[in-house]
Parts: C-alpha cells; sequence; structure tokens
C-alpha cells in the first residue's frame, strides 16, 4: 500500500481507482469496482438514511458468499458503523444468540438465514433487509414477517455519506471458529486491520527484496515473485467462508485494495474449484491445508490447467510436511505457503513460504515485520529458544478484546500480548513452531504428546486420507492416544498395519492405540477445522 490507509473507508476509497476492472466473479455474475462501489455508496446512505444507523452501531450480515456481502461489509464499515459476521452455518438459536448478543440493529441476510431466525429479530426490533429473495413481490419468507428487499433499499446514484470515521473505532465482531468451545465476538479496530493487511503487504515487500538479493532458487523451487506481480494481473480465489477472518481480511480486504480479481465460491467443491482456477487464471488461493490436499486428490487434477497460480496458501490448523512436499511437486508455477494466523490477530502472524518453507517445512514462520512472538510458562515467564510454552503475540493488528466477554479478554490480551491458547517452541533464527492447542495436547502417562505430530506420521501412509488424533481418558495412563483415519476409496488400511507404521516414525508412547479406521469424511465446522470435541464423543470420552 503506497499510502497506507488507516481506516476501511480510506481503503475502499483506494477501489474507486480501479474503476471498470472486474472485482469480482461469481457464478455468471461479474461486477467491476465501479459497479460495486456504487453499490456501497447506495447501501450505505440507506443505512443512515433510512435505518438511522450511526456510528458504533451494530449492522450484522447473515449470508453465504454472494457479491453482497462484499457490498454490504464496505457499506457498513464506511459509515463508522460495526459490521457483526454472522456464521452461515449456525443453528436458529445460535444465531438468535449472536444477534441478541451483539444488539444488532440491522440483519443483512439472504432468504435460508431470514428464515433460519425464526422470527428473533421481530422481537428484538432488528430491522431486515433480504438479499436474493425469490423475484415477484408475494409473501417474504416465512421467519421474519417484516424483510425489506436489498433492490428496494439501495439507494441508486447516492453518493457515500460523509461522516467521520477514526481510525481507533470498533469496525468489525469477528466470531473465532468455535473449535474448542462456543465461538466469542472478536472486535477490531480499524486500524487494527489495515496494520494486519500492512503486516501482509510489508511481508510480501520483504519476501522480495530477499529474493533478488538471493541467487535463483534451484528449479524445483518456482519463483512467485519472478512473474508478473502486478495487481491487474492477479486474481484471488475465495474457497473460505467471508464470516470468517480469512475471507474477510487477507483475502477480500486485500483485493480491494490492490485491486485485484476476487472469484468467489459458494461452497467447497474442489473439480469447481479447479475449473475456476483454469477459466479465471487465478493466480493464489488461501485455505485450511486440507483445501490442497483435496485439489490434489481430485480424481480429474490432470484436467485442469493450473499453470496460473503463483501463491498456494494454508493456515489455521496445522499442515502436515508430507503436504507440503506434494503441493510444491504439484502446482510447479507456484509456491506453498503457510500462515499461523488467529481471528484475534485478523489472520496476521507468523507466515512461511518459498525457500523459507522448504527448508523449514515444519515450521510456520517468523513473525516480522511488525509481529513480535514470545513463549511463555503457566505465569507468563518468557521461556529460552527451544523450550516448548504458550505462543503470546503482539503487534497492532490485536483485537481489542471479546465483545460482552469482559472476562475472555482479560484473560487473552495481557499488557498488550495475545495468549494464543496454542503451544509452541522457537528456533534460533526465529522460527516459529507450532505443536498443539493447549487443549488438545495429551497427556500420557506424564509425557506430552502432540496431536499434530502424530496427524503428520499418519498422513506419511499412503492409504491415508485424512486423519485427526486426540486423548481420550484412559484408567491408568491418564489418557491414551486415539485416532481416527479416512482412508482414500477404495483402500484397504488394518489397524495393526497403521500402528506399525506410526512406531517407525514416532516413540511408542506416541502410537494411537486406540483407532478406528472409517471411510466418512471426519466432521468439519464452516472453518474447515475438524471438530475433536465431536470425535472424542464417539469413542465414548
Ligand atoms: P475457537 O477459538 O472458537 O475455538 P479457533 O481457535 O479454531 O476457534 P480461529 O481464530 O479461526 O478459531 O483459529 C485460530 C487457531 O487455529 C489458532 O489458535 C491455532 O490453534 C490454529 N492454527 C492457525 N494456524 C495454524 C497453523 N499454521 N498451524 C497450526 N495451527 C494453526
Ligand atoms: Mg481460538
Amino acid at each position: 500500500f503506497r499510502h497506507a490507509p488507516a481506516t476501511l473507508r480510506d481503503l475502499f476509497q483506494l477501489a474507486r481507482g480501479h474503476g471498470d476492472r472486474t472485482f469480482l466473479v461469481y457464478e455468471d455474475e461479474r461486477w467491476s469496482f465501479a459497479e460495486v462501489m456504487a453499490a456501497v455508496d447506495g447501501f450505505a446512505a440507506a443505512l443512515v438514511d433510512r435505518y438511522g444507523i450511526r456510528r458504533g452501531d451494530r449492522v450484522a450480515i447473515g449470508m453465504r458468499n454472494y457479491p453482497e456481502w462484499v457490498v454490504a461489509f464496505a457499506a457498513v464499515t464506511s459509515v463508522g458503523a460495526i459490521s457483526v459476521s454472522l456464521n452461515a452455518w449456525w443453528t436458529e438459536d445460535e444465531l438468535a444468540f449472536a444477534l441478541e448478543d451483539c444488539g444488532a440493529r440491522v440483519l443483512v441476510a439472504d432468504r435460508e438465514r431470514v428464515e433460519r431466525t425464526g422470527g428473533v429479530c421481530s422481537r428484538l426490533g432488528v430491522r431486515v433487509v433480504g438479499v436474493r429473495l425469490p423475484a415477484g413481490g408475494g409473501q417474504p419468507p416465512a421467519g421474519e414477517p417484516t424483510v425489506d428487499r436489498w433492490e428496494d433499499v439501495v439507494e441508486k446514484g447516492a453518493p457515500l455519506p460523509d461522516v467521520p470515521v477514526g481510525a481507533d473505532d470498533d469496525a468489525t465482531i469477528l466470531y473465532t471458529s468455535g473449535t474448542t468451545g462456543r465461538p466469542k465476538g472478536a472486535v477490531s479496530t480499524h486500524r487494527a486491520i489495515t496494520q494486519a493487511l500492512f503486516g501482509f503487504a510489508a511481508r510480501s515487500a520483504v519476501e522480495r527484496v530477499r529474493r533478488a538479493a538471493r541467487a535463483p532458487l534451484p528449479d524445483a523451487v518456482p519463483d512467485a515473485a519472478a512473474t508478473d506481480g502486478s495487481p491487474a494481473a492477479q486474481a484471488f480465489i475465495l474457497i473460505v467462508p467471508l464470516f470468517h477472518v480469512t475471507g474477510c481480511v487477507p483475502v477480500m480486504l486485500a483485493c480491494f485494495g490492490l485491486g485485484m480479481k476476487l472469484v468467489m465460491m459458494y461452497r467447497w467443491e474442489p473439480e469447481r474449484a479447479l475449473e475456476l482456477i483454469e477459466r479465471e487464471r487465478v493466480t493464489a488461493f488461501v485455505g485450511v491445508p486440507t483445501q490442497s490436499w483435496d485439489l490434489l486428490e481430485s480424481p480429474r487434477f490432470a484436467d485442469f490447467d493450473t499453470s496460473s497460480l503463483r501463491s498456494i496458501g494454508g493456515g489455521g490448523a496445522p499442515a502436515p510436511p508430507a503436504l507440503v512436499h506434494r503441493v510444491a511437486d504439484a502446482f510447479r508455477s507456484g509456491s506453498p505457503t503457510i500462515g499461523y494466523g488467529m481471528t484475534e490477530t485478523n489472520a496476521f502472524g507468523p507466515g512461511n513460504t518459498g525457500e523459507d518453507y522448504v527448508t523449514h517445512p515444519t515450521s510456520t514462520g517468523r513473525a516480522g515485520p511488525t509481529m513480535q512472538v514470545s513463549i511463555r510458562d503457566p505465569l507468563g515467564h518468557e521461556l529460552p529458544t527451544g523450550r516448548s510454552g504458550e505462543i503470546w503475540l503482539k503487534g497492532p493488528n490485536l483485537i481489542r478484546g471479546y465483545w460482552n466477554r469482559p472476562d475472555a479478554t482479560a484473560e487473552a490480551l495481557v499488557d498488550g500480548w495475545m495468549r494464543t491458547g496454542d503451544l509452541g517452541h522457537l528456533d534460533d533464527e526465529g522460527f516459529v513452531y507450532v505443536e498443539d492447542r493447549i487443549k488438545d495436547m495429551i497427556l500420557r502417562a506424564g509425557e506430552n504428546v502432540y496431536s499434530a505430530e502424530v496427524e503428520a506420521a499418519i498422513y506419511e501412509h499412503p492409504a491415508v486420507y485424512e486423519a485427526a488424533v486426540f486423548g481420550v481418558p484412559h484408567e491408568r495412563l491418564g489418557e491414551e492416544v486415539a485416532a481416527v483415519v479416512v482412508t482414500k476409496p477404495g483402500v484397504e488400511l488394518g489397524v495393526a498395519d497403521l500402528q506399525s507404521f506410526v512406531g517407525e516414525r514416532l516413540a511408542s508412547f506416541k502410537v494411537p492405540s486406540r483407532v478406528a479406521v472409517v471411510s466418512e469424511p471426519l466432521p468439519r465446522n464452516a472453518a474447515g477445522k475438524v471438530l475433536k470435541r465431536e470425535l472424542r464423543t464417539a469413542f465414548g470420552a
């Protein structure tokens, strides 16, 4: 960002400069930057004039990945209101809880969400704007008796209302993925989000300088930065939900700021993604590591031209090193990237890419340039290099706290540091190694077993499609190591075979003593993360 904007409103102003260039691609729709910004202005005007939205008011967005999600988000944050991202997978009760919790004044929702609120908006006095309702007037969807239609609400030709927005005003409430419990509403200021974007941009710039200063990389490691890096030639494919931080900040907002095309997927379908990568000459994606795996495992992988890809990104969950090497081999034109980020850091955090990733395949990279990492013991004392402890992160991109949860805020934010709840260590070059979530670490007869390490060993078995490792209570050992392993279609795998395979790679106390080999996929949440708490229950734990 040449003139780093401090507020999202300023960031969106940059988008006006991209004019008629294609911004959003959704099914057979193509929206230019100018068209998106006209809709943003029109909806922002409606928020202020029609609904009386003022600075600090909450406006909730409950939709799948539609272009209107992008428009609504930009309009809400441009008028100083707080955008609340609702998880589209939530049930009626979860939606009702969040709407009441955040005190939303307006809900912008697609038909399914309008129906699923079960009338809670009418009870709470929340005004509802319905997006993509069936044409032709008629009855509003069951659920909410009074719904305004998006196309009636957006004021054609209206200018963006002139309201002051400060960098330290709240901009968003994003709910965490809810992998370990009830999702928490993470509150970010405009500055935190624009600083996260600045962090990503600064890191790419540092990476480019480092590449230029080095001898060319060997052939096997494609050099992403050597290709046409101009924004107009770049396109992101959105393979994660916009209501999670990865879809929102490093993908959607980065495209806004940099003038990149955003190819939107309604749901994750590997074959459809391959088709779109070819058709739209997609240069980058980021998702959970299994999504790269899904692409490679697609029986039609070789039918598509993926040579436009420059950056194959993963994050949000551990990436087995076996995957890194397969990705580097399969997508010869691009380099694999991994990031360690959280909702609470606006997705920014230590990142690993290019040559560093190949030489440190088990690391999630170094923190810099705007973030610090510290490894601490349970009392908060810093541990020496190499020792495992809780990962603490500090930087201008951290959330301000959790909405309505002063207890959780005080627990997580200490002296400007974020306690991540993850275990890890640093090496003497500053590379970060994420070992496990503290809640997922298995304590077996006094020995620590990191689930991610055992999963990585299981993933090396050629019959394995996916795997999850977790602890289950054991009378004598405290906990024992359990694994649920999903095989590739039509492949057999015996429990003893798998155990001896893992036993050749890891100490015997780490070998799962309870193994279930199954053929149906693992339970995952909308962020694509495995729900280990559900698997534990299935094991009677
Ligand atoms: P909740 O906090 O509601 O239980 P969540 O922690 O999954 O859900 P997110 O903010 O989406 O919600 O995810 C952040 C977490 O994801 C991190 O704290 C870490 O446990 C995990 N994670 C993120 N990136 C990586 C990575 N590269 N390697 C290993 N784990 C990662
Ligand atoms: Mg979390």
